[in-house]
């Protein structure tokens, strides 16, 4: 199987060179590459998916600068929308699947049930706006599978776990938003996810039965607060150096933190679509925080991250 990989550098991209692997021959695209991975360039991107003929398209490049988008809107949806539909229609034509990774922000974000696929999109701001055209424009090709996932984080990238970890060793107190709702998934769970999910709609040939938009996010949930205060006690656990210890990280409501764009109250995700339907086992949040800081407090990447700009 070839498998072309769009977005390699960024988090989700990174574990996806190393899930993917296990698919086939993966050609790997940046925005830098010969292989033109530029989504601000979709014609571009269209006459690679021609000239390659991947089995699959896996698109994990994506504008996610939430607050920056309120400022740029066209940059926002060129890139996490016109570029996702053109990609979807080159990969229709050839007859490949085309996999694209969507986001919790698609949904109005009230109340505390968890979201499901078929819910009516009500994007607050401009990323979720231009996420949902992302949607509307994979689904162009009938071999889709899109995933809605939330919270990602991992040891290559910027992140939360990261930036808070950072926090702690700078400052005694923090404070954290603790009204916002989610799950954070490490961004390997998705491209293992994305692998066995792929596997078998490509491997065994069968039509586009299985194609379809489904959310993916361990299992549990937590708000901003609390997923702080745990990545901080597992740090100081393994030794981390912090100042602020999980007592000093003040609980504030999000309309303290003063962000530009508006976020979801609620991103809790329904995911037993991808659990029936792959017959895929979720581990908890937990899990993949605990893995994670784990990575991040090995001193080589632990001196890496404090000096990472975000
Ligand atoms: P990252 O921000 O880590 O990576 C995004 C990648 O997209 C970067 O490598 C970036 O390239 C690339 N990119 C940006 N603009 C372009 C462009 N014009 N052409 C080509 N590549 C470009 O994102 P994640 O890995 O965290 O996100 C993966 C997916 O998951 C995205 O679709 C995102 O919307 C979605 N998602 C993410 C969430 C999160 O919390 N991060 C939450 C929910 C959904 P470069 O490295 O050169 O800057």
């Amino acid at each position: 199987m070839k498998l072309l990989l769009l977005g390699a550098n960024g988090q989700v991209g990174w574990q996806l060179r190393r899930s993917l692997a296990t698919l086939g021959d993966v050609v790997v695209a940046t925005r830098d590459t010969d292989i033109c991975g530029d989504l601000s360039q979709p014609r571009r991107v269209q006459e690679a998916i021609r000239a390659l003929a991947p089995d699959v398209v896996v698109n994990a490049a994506a504008y996610t600068a939430v607050d920056r988008a309120e400022e740029e809107p066209e940059l926002a949806f060129a890139i996490n929308g016109k570029a996702v539909e053109a990609i979807a229609d080159a990969t229709a034509q050839i007859g490949s699947w085309l996999v694209h990774y969507s986001s919790d922000y698609v949904y109005r974000g009230d109340g505390t049930e968890p979201w499901v696929e078929t819910d009516v999109c009500e994007p607050l701001g401009i990323y979720g706006k231009s996420k949902l055209a992302g949607d509307i424009g994979a689904v162009r090709n009938p071999r889709h599978l899109v995933f809605r996932t939330s919270w990602v984080f991992d040891t290559w990238g910027g992140n939360f776990v990261k930036s808070i970890l950072k926090a702690a060793t700078q400052r005694d107190e923090l404070k954290v938003v603790c009204d916002q709702w989610g799950a954070p998934t490490r961004a390997a769970l998705i491209a293992d996810v994305t692998a066995v999910a792929l596997r078998e709609v490509v491997r065994t040939r069968e039509d586009a039965s299985r194609a379809g938009i489904y959310h993916l996010a361990p299992s549990g949930d937590t708000h901003w607060n609390e997923y702080a205060r745990f990545a901080i006690s597992e740090a100081m656990q393994r030794g981390a150096p912090l100042r602020a210890t999980p007592d000093k990280v003040h609980a504030i409501p999000a309309a303290e933190y003063a962000a530009k764009a508006p976020r979801p109250a609620n991103s809790r995700l329904d995911t037993s679509r991808l659990r029936r339907t792959f017959g895929i086992a979720l581990p908890t949040w937990q899990e993949g925080v605990r893995a994670v800081v784990a990575e991040l407090t090995q001193p080589p990447l632990w001196d890496a991250a404090l000096k990472e700009r975000k």
